[in-house]
């Protein structure tokens, strides 16, 4: 992963040495100023969207800070939230999911330990939200795709299918999301069917099947999503989550509804806009879709671009993951012929993979408390819904669970009474639907 060198002191010290003499204080300083924004990318984006039922919103924010009042800790936020059933839950997330996923980072970290802090946090966000909504007794759900970009390094978290694609140069599109489809994705389908829910097609009268795949009861055909109150509780707000980190080369996300997706693969979105800056690009591949599909469905479009700080410079001193993607860029443009293989090779060298993980299980997604700073709250804190806890009240995350012979359920994370029921329906542990009707 390699640490940020501008939060390691050691690197000023052997650059004076280098030089053989003294530089001035003034000097350092405002070299270092330079040099943090040379290295941090900026950030352009675009939204486009077409509606149809009024239940597609959209969150964008590129002044976020980590550290309160320290513009130099800032960092984006994206999102794409698809309503099912009403606008509500939409609604809901669109305005309290940042707010929880950064309640639950613990203070004081510096950034990596920030952005490794994320994973997690996005998945007592995402469980928060879900409860808070669920709680205030509304029908409807929501799909959620939710992206912070800080630096070079982008978070993404999803449950529904909002698609998440990167068009990273040299032309690799890759998802950053898996779609939480009951007709496609076979692993939830098993995870639905085992935690108590039933799969099948609609019955029209006579007895025939027509349309995707759904679980019952409740009848969506999502198996994650936020809200949802009145369909059976092993349809999970639990994200997937996938960390990546670009080259200093930068790269493309594209953020957006079925509405697109139904009609473009991520290949053709890709594509379609490629070489226009992010607001015409988002409209661009809007009118793709409903060029190939009319309105059928709200379509949402949010493209993203993360742009090196003087792109048209090439990229100064690539770390060393990067020279086999820098020579091999060198390769293509003089032998075109072996673009195939070229287009695996870079796809290695271009996007860094931190973390993944899609898990449906609480106890798989909290792990255990070894956080740095959680020590001083983090011990007495519910790990969803942060409210505190009297030293009696926790229950482990691992109580329990078949994973409490590999963990200590004695140990952390704790969650409250409350948060250990829902983890309990999710699981099927609890009938479900026992809330409502
Ligand atoms: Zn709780």
């Amino acid at each position: 992963m390699g640490g940020d060198p501008r939060e390691s002191g050691g690197a000023r010290i052997s650059k004076e040495g280098e030089r053989g003499d003294l530089v001035p204080l003034a000097a350092l300083i405002k070299e270092e100023l330079r040099s943090e924004r040379m290295e941090r990318p900026s950030v352009r984006y675009g939204c486009a969207a077409q509606s149809k039922k009024g239940e597609d919103y959209f969150l964008m924010r590129t002044d976020c800070l980590r550290v309160p009042a320290n513009p130099s800790t800032s960092f984006s936020v994206f999102a794409v939230l698809d309503g099912h059933n009403g606008n509500a839950a939409a609604i809901y997330t669109r305005d309290n999911l940042l707010n929880h996923v950064v309640g639950a980072i613990p203070r004081g970290l510096g950034r990596e330990e920030w952005i490794q802090a994320l994973p997690r946090a996005l998945v007592a966000g995402f469980v928060k939200t879900d409860k808070e909504f669920q709680s205030r007794g509304q029908t409807s759900g929501t799909t959620a795709t939710f992206v912070i970009i800080d630096g070079w390094t982008i978070t993404v978290a999803s449950v529904g299918d909002s698609r998440c694609i990167l068009d990273a140069p040299g032309g690799i599109v890759s998802e950053l999301t898996v779609d939480h489809r009951l007709e496609e994705n076979i692993e939830e389908r098993e995870r639905v069917t085992a935690s108590g829910g039933e799969v099948g097609r609609l019955s029209i009268v006579g007895g025939a099947e027509i349309g995707p795949l759904r679980c019952w009861p409740g009848g969506l055909c999502l198996s994650r999503s936020i809200g949802d109150v009145d369909v059976g509780e092993f349809i999970v707000p639990v994200p997937y989550v996938k960390q990546v980190k670009v080259s200093n080369a930068g790269g493309r996300l594209i953020i957006a509804s079925d509405g697109i997706w139904d009609a473009v693969s991520s290949e053709m979105a890709a594509k379609s806009c490629r070489g226009l800056p992010a607001e015409l690009a988002a409209k661009q591949v809007v009118k793709e879709a409903l060029r190939t599909r009319g309105l059928k469905d709200d379509t949402t479009c949010i493209v993203v671009d993360i742009i090196p700080p003087d792109h048209s410079v090439p990229p100064p001193s690539p770390p060393k993951k990067m020279n086999k993607f820098k020579s091999f860029m060198l390769r293509k443009r003089s032998k075109d012929s072996a673009n195939k293989l070229a287009k695996k090779l870079s796809a290695v060298g271009i996007v860094e993979e931190l973390f993944e993980e899609g898990s449906a299980m609480l106890a798989e997604r909290l792990g255990n408390d070894s956080l740095p700073g959680q020590t001083t709250s983090g011990l007495f804190t519910c790990a969803i819904c942060q409210v505190d806890l009297a030293p009696s009240e926790g229950i482990s995350v691992h109580a329990g669970s078949i994973f409490s012979t590999s963990a200590k359920p004695w140990e952390g994370p704790f969650l409250c009474s409350d948060c250990r029921n829902k983890k309990d329906a999710m699981e099927g542990k609890r009938p479900s639907g026992v809330k409502v009707l």
